[in-house]
């Protein structure tokens, strides 16, 4: 059986952990987070990085920087994981939920400007596939109504954005606040874990004590202040050492990573293309603006009869391929809450995209060989 996913280790993971373990200091914010956060903040330029347990632990802490609360509305694409959306309903916000493009799952800027009101407080793109947003308009949105944007990159590490003006910027340097994941489905991973970017230098101070279970601790162990205490809101966002050490042997790895990925989504473009136009089902849209990190290969059927059919024949053949999100505009917890937009092209990526496996240590030409004989 070929799995949609398989976690790769470069082998220095428990190395890296055991030297955590050894040097007597498991807690978070230790040598390894501190390496974890300026790799990201050298390579990528990005101005604040702090380690979280998770993604969704960043986006709740980007939703308390935001300020929300009830009564505010938070722009949210319906296409896109429970977190997006949840981070901010926890802080009392209303969410509204935008379309995708017709074909692109990314959210619709178009779509974004009809939904703004004077209640609106913040817009969440989610570059999804690692395939970045319309950052341009989106900025230009936020900029016009005084909006503070929250990019989703949990999965769009090492991907890139070219602006109107020629700049290539990492998704996750464009909003006032960005938030990666390092889930074990993800690019890059430590199990769970994530991590907040700020970007927008007014947040910095209170992102720390956020992130500190509301005490300025952080600016006591640089000798900034000399005692804390608890000043602010927050939780416990910090992941430990441990996790921290896993992701250091990641990060080290990280071109190689990125390296293999591209390569095998390069041999399903190749391969599956000449497919594509005689069964009519599309590939990945990646638009002139934006780069392609591998994080993910998805096909688009016409219908949800043809792709139930594909998965079915692919599991016939040992191959596990999976769909993805379900609309959280109608979702259980949800959809009494919705003021009832429908949103077809939502709708349509719920029930007719496909993701094929796709993993460090995959061989595709065996993905290739049973969808070859599944499309022919
Ligand atoms: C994976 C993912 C998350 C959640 O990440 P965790 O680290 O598991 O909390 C949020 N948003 C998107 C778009 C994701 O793909």
């Amino acid at each position: 059986m070929v799995n949609f996913n398989k976690p790769y280790l470069t082998g220095l993971e428990t190395d890296y952990i055991k030297r955590a373990v050894r040097s007597g200091k498991i807690s978070g914010n230790g040598l390894f987070t501190k390496k974890c956060q300026q790799f990201f903040e050298e390579r990528y330029g990005f101005r604040k990085c702090l380690l979280t347990t998770s993604c969704t632990d960043a986006l709740e802490m980007a939703a308390i920087l935001t300020g929300v609360g009830s009564g505010d509305e938070v722009i949210v694409p319906s296409y896109t994981f429970v977190s997006s959306a949840l981070a901010f309903v926890r802080q009392g916000a209303k969410i509204v939920f935008c379309d995708s493009y017709r074909d692109n799952p990314n959210i619709d800027p178009t779509e974004i400007e009809r939904l703004v009101t004077p209640r609106t407080k913040v817009i969440v793109p989610v570059h999804y596939a690692g395939v970045a947003c319309d950052m341009d308009a989106i900025m230009d949105i936020a900029n016009r109504y005084n909006l503070f944007v929250v990019e989703d990159a949990a999965q769009a590490i090492d991907s890139f954005y070219t602006g109107r003006d020629g700049v290539r910027r990492p998704l996750g340097s464009i909003g006032h606040l960005a938030a990666f994941s390092f889930h074990e489905t993800k690019n890059i991973i430590s199990g769970e874990g994530g991590m907040l970017v700020v970007n927008d230098p007014r947040f910095i101070r209170r992102a720390e004590i956020i992130w500190e279970k509301g005490t300025n601790r952080a600016e006591f162990f640089r000798g900034e202040v000399n005692k804390y205490g608890w000043v602010d809101t927050g939780s416990s966002f910090l992941p430990s050492e441990i996790v921290a050490a896993f992701l250091w042997a990641q990060l080290e790895n990280l071109n190689e990573i990125q390296a293999k990925r591209r390569s095998i989504w390069e041999f399903y473009r190749e391969h599956l293309s000449p497919f594509a136009a005689r069964r009519s089902f599309a590939l990945p849209d990646i638009p002139i603006y934006a780069t392609n990190n591998a994080h993910m290969f998805y096909l688009v059927f016409s219908d949800l009869a043809q792709r139930s059919d594909f998965i079915a024949a692919m599991k016939a053949r040992d191959v596990q391929c999976v769909f993805h999100y379900l609309s959280l505009h109608s979702s259980p917890f949800y959809a009494d809450k919705h003021d009832g937009r429908t949103l077809p092209n939502c709708d349509r990526f719920a029930n007719c995209l496909v993701r094929l496996p796709l993993f460090y240590e995959l061989d595709p030409e065996i993905v290739m060989r049973a969808a070859s004989e599944v499309l022919s």
